[in-house]
């Protein structure tokens, strides 16, 4: 089988080359717009990342292929229809660690609550001085409203509980679980009405689409934090921006926003950036956001994980033509 890797790194390379041999194995560190699709046109499997974009133009270039994993939860990078119409299977990474990405979403509200990214440049410019804005919120005064209570926000929610917050939540399915351990579901107005934290931890979709946009917005308390780990475009950033100009937003830590392809891949090519018109780049210069770049599932953990389920998948598809759990079409 011929088996094309985009977006690796080195690590990487070594675990699949020990671990799927017998086949012919290529490895791209780049993502797939910067790679000539002719070169692999014939692959059978394709193992790709989220910035590596499948639609349909790109996908109808490959004539063999028969499998995409992408080494990630979300699979809004692929056209899935696209390739249910061509017998295409696709199997997503969904459980290599939710709890890293909850951790990180934990690292961004605390990072906003005890003011670090202030603290921490007026430290480093040797400001030791405890001024008023440097004052923090205690947790266990604060409601978070979780939105998508699946694998992640369950743990932000199990995460939040044990630091004393009231926690709402707003899911299509609601976990029995997470109701008998203290967890409140509500509707979506009365989540964002009634949170003074708000994250987001849901796919995205087009039911997604911008669903905290200005409308949403304005039924927020006054000085509501919002954290996004789940994907960019859930936010409208324009609405964003506007609102935690005006303060109606007291905070907001992202670790995924619109635009986050073209500046870190653009980054990854050449070191340096950037438009500076990009939305996210205003929001970057603001105290009150605190911005990742895409990194809540980065630890050596989740990254382990995801190379050893992206070998299984792979293996459990080649040996049965099935994909079990990690099946997402
Ligand atoms: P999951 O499928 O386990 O959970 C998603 C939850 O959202 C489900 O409970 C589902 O019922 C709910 N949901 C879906 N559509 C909804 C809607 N329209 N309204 C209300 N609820 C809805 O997924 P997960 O593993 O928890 O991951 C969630 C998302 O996090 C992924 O789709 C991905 O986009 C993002 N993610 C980000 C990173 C990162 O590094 N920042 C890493 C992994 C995943």
């Amino acid at each position: 089988m011929k088996i094309v890797f985009t977006w690796v790194k080195d690590e990487d390379v070594k675990y699949f080359s020990e671990n799927l041999k017998g086949h012919q194995l290529i490895f791209y560190k780049d993502y797939i717009d910067k790679i000539n699709v002719e070169e692999i046109s014939d692959t059978d499997i394709l193992s790709v990342f989220v910035f590596d974009k499948l639609d349909k133009e790109k996908l109808s270039r490959f004539k063999n292929l028969k499998l995409i994993v992408t080494r990630s939860v979300g699979f809004d990078h692929i056209d899935i229809d696209y390739c249910k119409e061509n017998n295409i299977k696709v199997a997503n990474i969904p459980s290599y660690s939710p709890k890293s990405i909850a951790e990180h979403t934990l690292a961004l509200l605390l990072s906003l609550t005890r003011k670090l990214k202030t603290s921490i440049e007026k430290t480093t410019k040797v400001d030791f001085t405890q001024t008023e804005d440097l004052m923090g919120l205690d947790l266990d005064d604060l409601t978070v409203g979780i939105i998508g209570t699946g694998r992640i926000g369950s743990w932000v929610a199990r995460m939040c509980l044990s630091l004393g917050m009231k926690v709402y939540a707003y899911d299509v399915i609601e976990n029995e679980e997470l109701k008998k351990l203290g967890v409140k579901y509500v509707d979506f107005d009365t989540l964002i009405e009634s949170s003074d934290v708000i994250s987001l931890h849901v796919p995205y979709s087009p039911q997604t689409h911008h669903l905290i946009n200005g409308e949403a917005i304005k039924k927020m308390k006054e000085g509501v934090i919002l954290i996004n780990t789940s994907r960019g475009a859930v936010v409208d950033t324009d609405a964003l921006y506007e609102a935690l100009k005006e303060g109606k937003i007291g905070g907001a830590g992202l670790d995924v926003f619109e635009d986050e392809d073209i500046l870190i891949l653009e980054k990854y090519e050449d070191g340096h950036s950037t438009d500076k018109n990009l939305k996210i780049i205003k929001l970057s210069t603001l105290p009150n956001v605190i911005i990742t770049p895409h990194i809540a599932y980065y630890t050596t953990k989740a990254v382990k994980n995801i190379r050893k389920h992206t070998v299984e998948a792979i293996k459990m598809f080649l040996e049965t033509g099935k994909l079990g759990s990690f099946e997402v079409v």
